[in-house]
């Protein structure tokens, strides 16, 4: 039976992306069937709604989705979409994986980091205050235990789960000792109960030094929502950029999986867009769902044609749009279904 996916195409860049999402699952013959529902400045546009009650509605249902990037104004305007759609379903952990691979050529090799990151609070939490009259701008930095033990505790459940053997607890305590401790007192806690898995900690500054110069030595990495937002952009530049970075909304019975950037404005409508984070996203998905044969083939299928120069986008270094990479994978979807074919009529 087909699973019903809602998909929200997005601002920018999310719409090519996501056509690109739906020619290649339709190759894959993925069991799903989405659901199409908006959000942001298209959907504004559309229906005069940013967040659109059908759109919280198809979610609360399907209890997955994939999602498009989301234009934020810079400065003014409306809160985030991005945010509201993570507090108001729970998404608490933001799972974000940055590995190295062959077909892309970058300045380190082995990088293999995911980044957890606290997704529903810290200054992300919308606690901002503005008096005019003084001058003065508070934007509050909420922590809370029980948000510092849940978001540990996934790093580790995602490193036991996953064979993982290192967390690393990323903080500024030396400056924000209370918010830092409590993280630190939620690992403390939590560590003894993953023998086998090591538990060190790092202050943001160095840990943004150690990634820039030895990103190899990093495992899996949980820190609050700001520091993670950063991180996580850091470390997909190590491994390609923006165009490659997959990753995952998850709360406690919902999921909710995006690529890490954003509707890049720069080059939206141009069929330029690299469809790979949020095919490597869906791939993600895939894995979530149970199926992890469907995944293995589509990860395959993306890594054969980035190692294929002819196809590559313009993000990495090559001349072909958006539509022709699809094409490159869905050929290669092609082909491994001819391969299965032949191997089960042996
Ligand atoms: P961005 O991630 O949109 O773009 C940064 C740079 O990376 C740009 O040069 C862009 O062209 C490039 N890029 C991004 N994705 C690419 C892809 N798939 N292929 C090729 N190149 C790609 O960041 P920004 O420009 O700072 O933000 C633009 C808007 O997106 C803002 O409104 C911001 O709030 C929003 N945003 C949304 C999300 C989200 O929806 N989850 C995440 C980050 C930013």
């Amino acid at each position: 039976m087909n699973r019903k996916v809602t998909l929200i195409p997005g601002d920018g860049i999310g719409p090519e992306i996501m056509a690109a999402v739906k020619a290649v699952f339709a190759a894959l013959q993925a069991p799903i069937e989405w659901e199409e529902e908006n959000a942001g400045v298209s959907a504004w546009k559309e229906h005069g709604e940013l967040l659109p009650q059908s759109l919280l509605k198809s979610l609360e249902q399907n209890r997955i989705g994939l999602k498009g990037p989301i234009t934020t104004p810079v400065g003014e305007g409306f809160r985030s979409v991005n945010i509201q759609l993570r507090q108001h379903f729970d998404l608490y952990a933001n799972v974000r994986p940055s590995k190295s691979l062959e077909a892309i050529p970058t300045r380190f090799k082995n990088v293999d980091i995911v980044i957890i990151r606290e997704n529903t609070e810290g200054l992300y939490s919308g606690l901002e205050y503005f008096d005019e009259r003084l001058g003065i701008v508070d934007s509050i930095c909420r922590i809370t235990m029980k948000g510092c033990d849940r978001i540990v505790r996934s790093a580790f459940e995602y490193a036991k789960v996953n064979g993982r053997k290192k967390v690393t607890l990323v903080h500024k305590a030396n400056i924000l000792k209370q918010a830092g401790a409590v993280l630190l007192n939620a690992g403390k806690v939590i560590a003894p109960e993953y023998p086998g898995i090591v538990m060190e900690d790092l202050i943001i500054d160095n840990m943004c030094m150690q990634l820039v110069t030895k990103p190899e030595k990093y495992d899996v990495i949980v820190t609050t929502n700001l520091f993670g937002d950063i991180l996580s952009d850091l470390a997909a530049g190590l491994v390609g950029g923006l165009g490659v970075a997959a990753g995952a909304n998850i709360g406690s019975d919902i999921a909710l999986f995006e690529a890490v950037h954003g509707s890049a404005p720069d080059i939206a409508g141009k069929g330029l867009a690299n469809p790979t984070a949020i095919l490597k996203s869906g791939v993600m998905m895939l894995r979530y769902l149970g199926e992890e044969h469907l995944a293995e083939r589509l990860e395959n299928a993306i890594e054969i044609t980035l190692g294929n120069r002819a196809l590559a986008t313009a993000d990495l270094g090559g001349k072909a749009g958006t539509m022709k990479f699809t094409e490159g994978i869905i050929k290669q979807l092609e082909l491994q279904a001819v391969d299965l074919q032949t191997s089960s009529s042996l």
